[in-house]
């Protein structure tokens, strides 16, 4: 027993998986066809989506963004827990990846929830800005490019009504952004964020290690 996170070591992530996890069928199968595809590994992994999930219902989610949307297993997981009147603006740039995300929301019965903005995310976020939808958002979940981290965090928190939550992915980047001397982009642009977040006095946060490291901000009234 100890007072520091638990090493989450092959059997005990078994475990959690087989005491915890009650991933619908739809997200199942969407999750074994993601599997063939080179890159599954940007996928976030299952307990995360069921936990994401259970965060957007006590919070009483009605509006979210999702920045990153890849074949859509967090998408799926998000809508799902939304109310029938609930919508999220899903943006990604790749048109093939979506079309299996979008496959897979009608399968749900839950594509009316999602509105699908193909094209870069940043021009999404200030679309929604001009449109006077600041403070219009619950919830956002930014995972895509890392280099665009921070634009992306700084126009979510624009977008969230005061109470919302912003939840970033990827914050422990498999490990290295404890290097002393990163050297590649993404890492320098995500321990840029984690570092600024600390210091932020507009929020409130948590690094839960759960995934890749999951950061929660509350955004402060
Ligand atoms: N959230 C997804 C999931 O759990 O299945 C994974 C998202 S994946 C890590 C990152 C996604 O960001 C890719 O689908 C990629 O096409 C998209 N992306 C990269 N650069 C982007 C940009 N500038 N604007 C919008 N999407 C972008
Ligand atoms: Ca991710």
């Amino acid at each position: 027993m100890s007072n520091r996170t638990i090493m989450v070591t092959d059997d005990i992530y078994r475990y959690i998986l087989s005491t915890s996890l009650r991933e619908p069928d739809v997200l199942r199968r969407l999750r074994e066809e993601t599997k063939r595809d080179p890159d599954h590994r940007m996928q976030i992994s299952p307990e995360q989506g069921q936990f994401m999930a259970l965060l957007l219902r006590l919070m009483g989610a009605g509006q979210t963004i999702e920045i990153g949307v890849y074949t859509g297993y967090s998408s799926l997981w998000t809508a799902l827990a939304l109310p029938s009147n609930g919508r999220m603006i899903a943006c990604d740039i790749n048109k093939q990846w979506t079309d299996v995300a979008r496959r897979y929301w009608k399968e749900a019965g839950i594509q009316e929830k999602i509105d699908l903005r193909l094209g870069p995310a940043l021009d999404a976020l200030d679309e929604l800005l001009a449109e006077g939808r600041s403070g219009a958002f619950d919830f956002a979940f930014i995972d895509a490019d890392k280099e665009n981290y921070d634009a992306y965090y700084e126009r979510c928190l624009a977008l969230l009504r005061p109470g919302g939550l912003i939840a970033i992915d990827n914050t422990l980047w498999d490990g290295r952004v404890t290097a002393p001397d990163p050297g590649d982009e993404a890492t320098l642009a995500i321990n840029a964020l984690n570092r600024k977040l600390l210091q932020d006095k507009r929020i409130d946060l948590s690094l839960a290690p759960i995934g890749d490291g999951l950061t929660l901000v509350w955004k402060r009234p």
